[in-house]
């Protein structure tokens, strides 16, 4: 059993971990950067490191200095949260080595599994309907452009090594196809130095509908059920639920039978997410796999009323699963609105500055992950994303009201937020009544 776990990781993420362990009695380290010298998560843990400068690379993604802190404290486990390196082989690789214990999957899997188009090639061996395009990688615009019009448009371009929404690009018709081929490729070189696409069939008002997974390292899979991530801006998500509104008992049966096949295609182990594309006809394609714990986990967590953070730390130190297929029940229903400190009216700008004044909802079912309190500086050098508001009902309706409640209550004051653009999707009539997908936003709001 892990006595000591070092958290590669800040904000609210970092805080979720470190009240997990405290919970199971695990001492904590955190590691921060001289912009996170007062956050909550270095105040919380039992021993906080500083690790650099505010710049992440000299700091959350500093490799070397995160291992010696985990050797100087003398932690055996290192959670890496969301982002920063949770998906990083080589990362893992040097704590192989190190002989420290990496909360998550091994090198190998992440490698296999963080490039699309090699997960989308081991997913169609092992017979999980993926989105129809490339099985091999495309690099020259002509190429692509042939295949393209040989698939018939719409079609998506995407970066094999993409993520948060960046290298991809979707193109209507035949002439726009190598000028948006070279855009996203050019986004793919800079971000992640990788200039290797891949295309799709681009489904038309689909929804992103994704499974949680749990496995151990004794091959014991289960699936948690679905969460339904349609509301998006920018191919990135704002509001996550748990059930998916129209998902039948027998498809969500088949969907996760499915999941489970992709997590023991590649030996899969601790928590993971396989994400699909559902469309009007109810065919549903593998889209990627995730191999972290996701922002949106705490949906999942209380329907299931299972804690995913400690059920990965378990994994890790070789246990069996706690739970049994059989066992697992999805109850009512519960919703997550990101909260971002941003503008709206400003193209959702980042809004770094001090909380002058916040006020937290609560009661029966509502649940707020965060990091920010009353005079806390945001940093402008990381993620917007400041809060999550979380609430589970009997039922969607009940829990769609709960949230308006919530999110009517909330108040954080000193920076711009989404708050009010969130209480106006939750009043929308077509999300009330579920009729949501991916462009929801795009349509509803014209952006
Ligand atoms: P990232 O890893 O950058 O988040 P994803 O591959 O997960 O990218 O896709 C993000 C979102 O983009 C999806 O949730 C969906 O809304 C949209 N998308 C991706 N691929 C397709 C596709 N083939 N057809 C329609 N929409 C797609």
């Amino acid at each position: 059993m892990f006595k000591k776990i070092l958290i590669a990781n800040r904000g609210e993420i970092a805080v979720r971990i470190i009240r997990a362990c405290r919970e199971m009695g695990i001492q904590t380290v955190a590691v921060y950067s001289q912009a996170d010298a007062d956050a909550l998560h270095t105040q919380l843990a039992d021993e906080a490191i500083c690790i650099g400068p505010a710049n992440s690379a000299d700091s959350y993604l500093n490799m070397e200095r995160i291992l010696s802190a985990t050797t100087a404290t003398k932690a055996e486990a290192i959670h890496p949260g969301f982002g920063f390196l949770s998906e990083n082989s080589k990362f893992v690789e040097m704590c192989e080595k190190c002989k420290i214990a990496f909360i998550g999957p091994s090198a190998e899997i992440i490698h296999r599994m963080g490039n699309k188009s090699e997960a989308r090639a081991t997913m169609m061996d092992a017979g999980v309907p993926v989105v129809p395009g490339t099985k091999e990688p495309v690099y020259d615009p002509k190429e692509g452009k042939k295949i393209a019009d040989e698939m018939g448009y719409p079609v998506i371009v995407k970066a094999s090594s993409g993520g948060g929404g960046k290298g991809m690009r979707i193109v209507e018709k035949s002439e726009d196809f190598e000028t948006n081929f070279l855009i996203a490729q050019r986004e793919s070189i800079n971000a992640f130095a990788d200039d290797t696409m891949y295309i799709e069939k681009y489904i038309v008002s689909p929804r992103h509908v994704e499974f949680q997974i749990l496995a151990d390292k004794h091959g014991n899979v289960v699936h948690l059920g679905e969460r339904d991530c349609s509301i998006q801006r920018n191919h990135q998500k704002v509001i996550e639920e748990s059930p998916c509104s129209v998902i039948s008992k027998e498809l969500r049966q088949k969907m996760g039978e499915v999941a489970i096949r992709a997590a023991k295609a590649v030996g899969y182990e601790s928590a993971g997410t396989i994400e699909f594309l559902l469309d009007k006809n109810g065919d549903f394609y593998f889209m990627e796999m995730n191999t972290r714990i996701q922002v949106e986990h705490p949906v999942t967590e209380m329907v299931t009323g299972l804690d995913l953070i400690q059920e990965q730390i378990r994994i890790a130190e070789g246990e069996n699963l706690s739970v049994k297929q059989e066992n697992i029940r999805v109850t009512g229903h519960a919703i997550e609105c990101r909260i971002n400190a941003e503008n709206p009216s400003k193209n959702f700008r980042p809004c770094p500055g001090v909380i002058e004044n916040i006020h937290l909802p609560g009661g029966k079912g509502v649940r707020i992950d965060t990091a920010i309190y009353n005079g806390y500086k945001i940093p402008s050098n990381y993620d917007s994303m400041i809060l999550k508001l979380i609430v589970h009902d009997k039922d969607r309706f009940r829990a769609i009201n709960k949230m308006q409640c919530a999110l009517g209550e909330l108040v954080i004051e000193g920076v711009d937020t989404n708050i009010d653009f969130q209480f106006d999707i939750l009043g929308n009539n077509r999300f009330i009544s579920g009729d949501i997908n991916t462009h929801f936003i795009q349509d509803e709001y014209n952006l």
